[in-house]
């Protein structure tokens, strides 16, 4: 019984805090709730080594974190090099109730700081200068290059000096200063980062345009933000295409300059392996080759010292549903947040060799392939090219040829082969993980022995929210499990009530965390309207969440995809995890279409195991799958062979496209610029009738 009263002890809050989920099962270790063959226990092992070992380490820490956030961030933000300390007095200050007034968050205020520092400098002077910080693997094969954390920073400095002398000589006294944007419209080359590290390095705002977007979606993003500078390259190889960047940026420049935003420099890097100079158009008095300008700058360069609230940078959502938004992330929570969330949910050790797949164009190349790892002083593996090319075993050669360790992806982009004996912790993104592809992950990837860290975060939540941390508790296949230190999760029913328990409703975050992001840029009524007033009071992530007995998460997808048949409410995830568990399934994308009789109906996308033939009596007996394992009222009315389906490069379906061809209003797909195999939508298309 005193074992008992400890893990009460452990489990409840001071009151107004709320209660925390119950995990006593697990520290009991006694078994949870759910279908016991569903659980797969970390090895002990791997636990005993883990910054988080057990249940209990995991709840004094968490229980600290929500009692005394200012205390547990302070201790770590501590670890870090600060010019000059925060306010001690005010650590944060946080408003999320619109009934209060403006929504405002900060962290660390009245800090100085700079995250290029802490990144490179510090690292360096803690003995890391010849540690490789980057692998860089071409997209052809026996392309690639390595920078030591040493090279990497004379490399930013370089280009540091470059945005500010140059600038300042071409455009006289309006040189990139503390504050201004900076476009990069880059593939994954090293002068990406190196690019992101430099704006970083003199606190200009940098806004990262994928390089997939059209010309449209970029001189959108130009014409928000009026950058000082656009910094591209002229071309690149994908796969065994060529794509002609510079063009697309002529374009925007054009479109934007047409509304009223024109840009005096276009910094271009000459990528020889896609295009020579000779045949990249030119604008004389606009755009300077990279390499002409930027070797001749010494390799030390001072760091501008920012607060802790100015801005790092800005980035547009990806856009898989509507406008684009600029979301605002600053400096000092940011790097606090981002460092501890990689250290904690990859169970980072300095040995580890990382790779995440993501572009920096996404908000996970931003946190988890430039500033989280870099600001453990982690070798980071970047890669060009994409995932299936030149066949789809590249992504294992690639973990074999590093030995990768730490791997991080996209449901989406999970595929098979090769020995892969390096790994020990698998990352997933972006997506919900249906629990059989979360099993193929963990039983064929990872040998049944790495630990998966189903992360579930955001663009705005800048950092981790809700994620395993390797070995410290049992994982479920599909659960993205407990929420990281200092975030309050909770679930709310339509009318914003808090929901208790098991349940399932809309997911919230009920306190600011330092990673928040802070504003959408230039326009914060569009911030709280968007975050903050669908749930006074709350943060609201836009997504659905279930809590089961033991009190793991599992995320629904986004609200927005939840299907209203006569009056049930149906997650599009369930259909889809209902589907993929049929034997001859190999992904399913669930959308809703409008229904005479039942308000909307059920419309899914399937795509079939290799060599798997679509016949009618696979239609039925997928249906059946559906009926058997949710129930009759979530049978889709209607399954769509699909021989692929609409991702975007970051590995995430495009179910806005799906809707629309579901429906069958083809003339209005929307901009599919980002998708990574155009091809799809045609094919989908003429397979609507069959
Ligand atoms: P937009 O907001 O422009 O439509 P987006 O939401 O796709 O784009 P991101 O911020 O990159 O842009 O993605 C965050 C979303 O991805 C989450 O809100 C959630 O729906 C989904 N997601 C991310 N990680 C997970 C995960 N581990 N499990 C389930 N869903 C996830
Ligand atoms: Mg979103």
């Amino acid at each position: 019984t005193n074992h008992l009263r400890h893990v009460e002890s452990l489990t409840t809050l001071p009151s107004g805090a709320g209660k925390i989920f119950p995990l006593n099962a697990v520290i009991l270790g006694e078994a949870l709730a759910s279908e016991e063959d569903d659980l797969i226990f970390s090895n002990k092992d791997f636990s005993n080594q883990a910054h988080v070992s057990s249940p209990q380490k995991y709840l004094e820490m968490y229980k600290r974190s929500i009692v005394d956030p200012a205390g547990f961030w302070s201790d770590i933000a501590s670890q870090f090099y600060w010019k000059q300390r925060w306010d001690e007095h005010c650590v944060y200050s946080e408003n999320l109730d619109v009934r209060n007034g403006d929504i405002k968050i900060q962290w660390f205020k009245g800090g100085v700081t700079n995250i290029c520092y802490n990144a490179l400098d510090m690292n360096i002077q803690a003995g890391l200068g010849d540690k490789t910080a980057f692998f860089w693997e071409g997209n052809d094969l026996g392309k690639g290059a390595t920078l030591t954390f040493n090279q990497l920073l004379s490399k930013v400095c370089q280009f540091t000096l470059f945005a500010h002398a140059q600038l300042a000589n071409y455009l006289k006294d309006i040189g990139v200063k503390k504050g201004d944007a900076v476009i990069i419209y880059l593939p994954m080359l090293m002068e990406l980062p190196i690019a992101m590290l430099a704006c970083a390095r003199i606190g200009a705002v940098h806004s990262v345009v994928f390089a997939g977007f059209s010309s449209e979606s970029l001189s959108q993003r130009i014409v928000d933000c009026k950058p000082k500078a656009v910094i591209t390259c002229n071309a690149v190889r994908r796969g065994s295409k060529v794509l002609n960047l510079k063009d697309i940026v002529d374009s925007a420049l054009v479109e934007s300059t047409n509304n009223g935003v024109s840009i005096d420099v276009c910094l271009t890097y000459e990528n020889q392996s896609a295009m020579t100079r000779e045949t990249t158009k030119w604008q004389i008095d606009r755009d300077v080759w990279w390499q002409d300008i930027v070797s001749k700058y010494p390799t030390t360069c001072e760091v501008e010292w920012v607060d802790a609230e100015d801005p790092l940078f800005l980035l547009y959502t990806s856009g898989s549903t509507g406008k684009p938004k600029g979301v605002l992330h600053t400096t000092g929570g940011y790097m606090i947040y981002t460092a501890t969330t990689f250290k904690y949910a990859f169970d980072y050790k300095p040995s580890d060799i990382y790779w995440c797949t993501a572009d920096c164009g996404w908000i996970t190349g931003h946190s988890y392939v430039t500033y989280g790892p870099l600001l453990n002083g982690s070798t980071v593996v970047l890669f060009e090219g994409a995932p299936n090319y030149p066949d789809s075993g590249r992504c294992w050669d690639i973990v074999d040829k590093y030995k990768v360790t730490l791997f991080y992806t996209a449901p989406t982009l999970f595929v098979n082969r090769y020995s892969r004996k390096s790994l020990r912790v698998l990352g997933s993104v972006g997506e919900p993980i249906n629990p059989s592809a979360w099993r193929w992950f963990y039983n064929v990837v990872g040998d049944s022995r790495c630990p998966i860290s189903d992360t579930w975060w955001q663009t705005e939540t800048g950092g981790f929210m809700i994620t395993p941390l390797p070995g410290a508790w049992p994982q479920k296949p599909g659960s993205a499990t407990f929420p990281f230190f200092g975030v309050l999760p909770i679930i709310v029913d339509e009318k914003g009530n808090e929901i208790e328990g098991e349940c399932s409703g809309y997911l919230c975050i009920k306190n600011s965390w330092p990673g928040a992001f802070r504003t959408l840029y230039g326009d914060h009524e569009r911030y709280e309207t968007t975050y903050f007033k669908p749930f006074p009071g709350y943060y609201f992530s836009g997504d659905g969440c279930s809590r089961d007995k033991d009190g793991y998460h599992w995320l629904t997808g986004r609200v927005d995809d939840v299907i209203n048949v006569s009056g049930h409410r149906i997650g599009t995830a369930e259909v889809e995890s209902a589907l993929v568990s049929h034997p001859q399934c190999a992904e399913a994308a669930v959308v809703g279409v409008e229904h005479e009789v039942k308000g909307q109906g059920i419309y899914a996308f399937v795509t079939l195991v290799g060599g798997v033939h679509y016949s009618e009596e696979l239609r039925k007996s997928l249906i059946l799958s559906v009926r058997k394992q949710i129930g009759a009222f979530a049978a889709p009315d209607r399954i769509h062979w699909a021989p692929g389906l609409p991702k975007t490069r970051s590995g995430k379906i495009m179910r806005r496209i799906l809707r629309k061809i579901a429906s069958g209003q083809l003339n209005e797909l929307g901009d599919t610029s980002t998708l990574a195999e155009p091809s799809v939508v045609d094919q989908l298309i003429a397979l609507r009738d069959t």
